[in-house]
């Protein structure tokens, strides 16, 4: 198992937000989470980042608990905070630089698969909101870790873009094994896109079911589709 939460608690102040969730990602699992807006989807990230620390319960990754703890995860923010002051191909690879020797040539190539070959020196305000949203995503993705968490990653996306974003990012977790945790308010998307899903209550939030997509098609089959990507 690669990500184990164990009854996790956190409240602000008076606002309890999550009650005692247990969610668990296996290795190359594609794990969605569903939930109604202000359930604490987001709070759930921030807690399994090390942004915020869990007032009761574990989170372990690999058997290691990482309460509390920065740099374990791949983490895309539901609001993409990209430093206006440093370019798109910059800030890609931020992760990268605070950890040793960014690789500019793999940020490129990342980037020209989402469609911004172009936008490389460009800066953020020069971007729409779907376009920051898909560089936030490369830079989570070139932080390498085995957890990938995207917090509505396509949110911002008009349909078409979306759906091919969709199919990519299912090429990319096929062809880099990664394990992908990805919360949305899209039911569609869940059972298109995940093996598992978790359902959360309204605030405080539980899990109210997990469900195994039945109806999931194979990930060959699911991938036939993804052929044609940005061009
Ligand atoms: P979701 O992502 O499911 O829409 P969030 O996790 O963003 O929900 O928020 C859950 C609740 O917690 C909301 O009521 C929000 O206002 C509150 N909240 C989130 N972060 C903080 C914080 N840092 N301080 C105080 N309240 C917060
Ligand atoms: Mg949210």
């Amino acid at each position: 198992m690669l990500l184990n939460i164990n009854k996790l608690n956190k409240t602000f102040g008076d606002l309890h937000v999550l009650k005692d969730i247990n969610l668990t990602v296996n290795e190359g699992e594609f794990v969605a989470i569903l939930g109604p807006s202000g359930s604490g989807k987001s709070t759930l990230f921030q807690l399994i980042g090390g942004n915020q620390i869990p007032d009761q319960g574990e989170i372990f990754l690999n058997d290691e608990l990482i309460n509390g703890k920065k740099g374990f995860i791949s983490y895309m923010p539901q609001q993409p905070s990209l430093f206006p002051w440093r370019t798109v191909l910059e800030n890609v690879v931020l992760a990268a630089e605070l950890k040793g020797k960014p690789n500019y040539e793999e940020a490129k190539q990342w980037l020209a698969k989402v469609g911004l070959a172009d936008f490389e020196n460009s800066y953020p305000i020069e971007l729409s909101g779907g376009m920051k949203q898909r560089v936030s995503f490369i830079r989570a993705l070139l932080s390498k870790q085995n957890l990938l968490c995207l917090d509505e990653p396509f949110s911002a996306l008009d349909e078409f873009t979306r759906l091919k974003m969709q199919k990519w990012l299912l090429s990319v977790w096929e062809e880099n094994r990664k394990s992908i945790l990805f919360i949305t308010h899209s039911i569609e998307e869940a059972i298109f896109l995940a093996d598992r899903i978790y359902i959360l209550s309204k605030r405080p939030a539980e899990i109210k079911a997990e469900i195994k997509v039945p109806f999931s098609r194979p990930r060959d089959e699911r991938l036939l589709e993804s052929s044609e990507f940005f061009t």
